[in-house]
């Protein structure tokens, strides 16, 4: 069914703003008005968004910044979603989409969760024929970036 990214976007936000402030994180948003529909199920890509904006909250520490954003690139709408948290070590980024694959076991157990969440997301993405992408500084943040075919009329 076609449908708005942006829509999702917000509903997703508004559904985390709760645990946003509580941890005294500061969001931002980007999302432009005019992007075009994408042929996707709303409640899979909710799910796809909200796994990923839990890790960023979880996994940035008080005082920190998430920022969403959407973007047109034509055939694609592109979703980035950035925080300034603890960041991935680059020699666990190329397992972190694995099943239960979760980094280093001092953070895991620190932080709860069963290392379900990107590989999850990752799944709904590439059924809708979209790619996803992370990238991250260790001590720096993280960028989740996914992208999904437009319909372009
Ligand atoms: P679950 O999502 O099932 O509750 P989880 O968050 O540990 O558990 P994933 O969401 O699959 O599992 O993430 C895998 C691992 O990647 C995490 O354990 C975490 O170490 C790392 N990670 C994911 N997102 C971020 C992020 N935004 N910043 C830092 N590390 C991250
Ligand atoms: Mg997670």
């Amino acid at each position: 069914k076609p449908i708005r990214i942006d829509g999702v976007l917000t509903a997703v936000i508004s559904k985390m703003m709760v645990s946003v402030r509580k941890k005294g994180l500061e969001l931002e948003c980007d999302l432009p008005e005019d992007l075009p529909k994408v042929f996707a199920d709303s409640d899979k890509m909710e799910q796809v968004f909200q796994n990923i904006l839990s890790n960023a909250i979880k996994y940035t520490p008080e005082g920190g910044r998430i920022f969403v954003k959407a973007e047109n690139l034509g055939s694609q709408v592109q979703v980035s979603i950035r925080d300034t948290g603890i960041g991935i070590p680059k020699e666990d980024l190329p397992r972190i989409f694995e099943r239960f694959y979760r980094v280093d076991k001092t953070r895991s157990r620190q932080l709860g969760g069963t290392g379900l969440g990107l590989s999850i997301a990752r799944e709904i993405v590439l059924a809708h024929e979209g790619e996803i992408k992370v990238e991250s500084e260790l001590g720096q943040g993280t960028e989740v970036i996914i992208k999904l075919p437009a319909i372009v009329v």
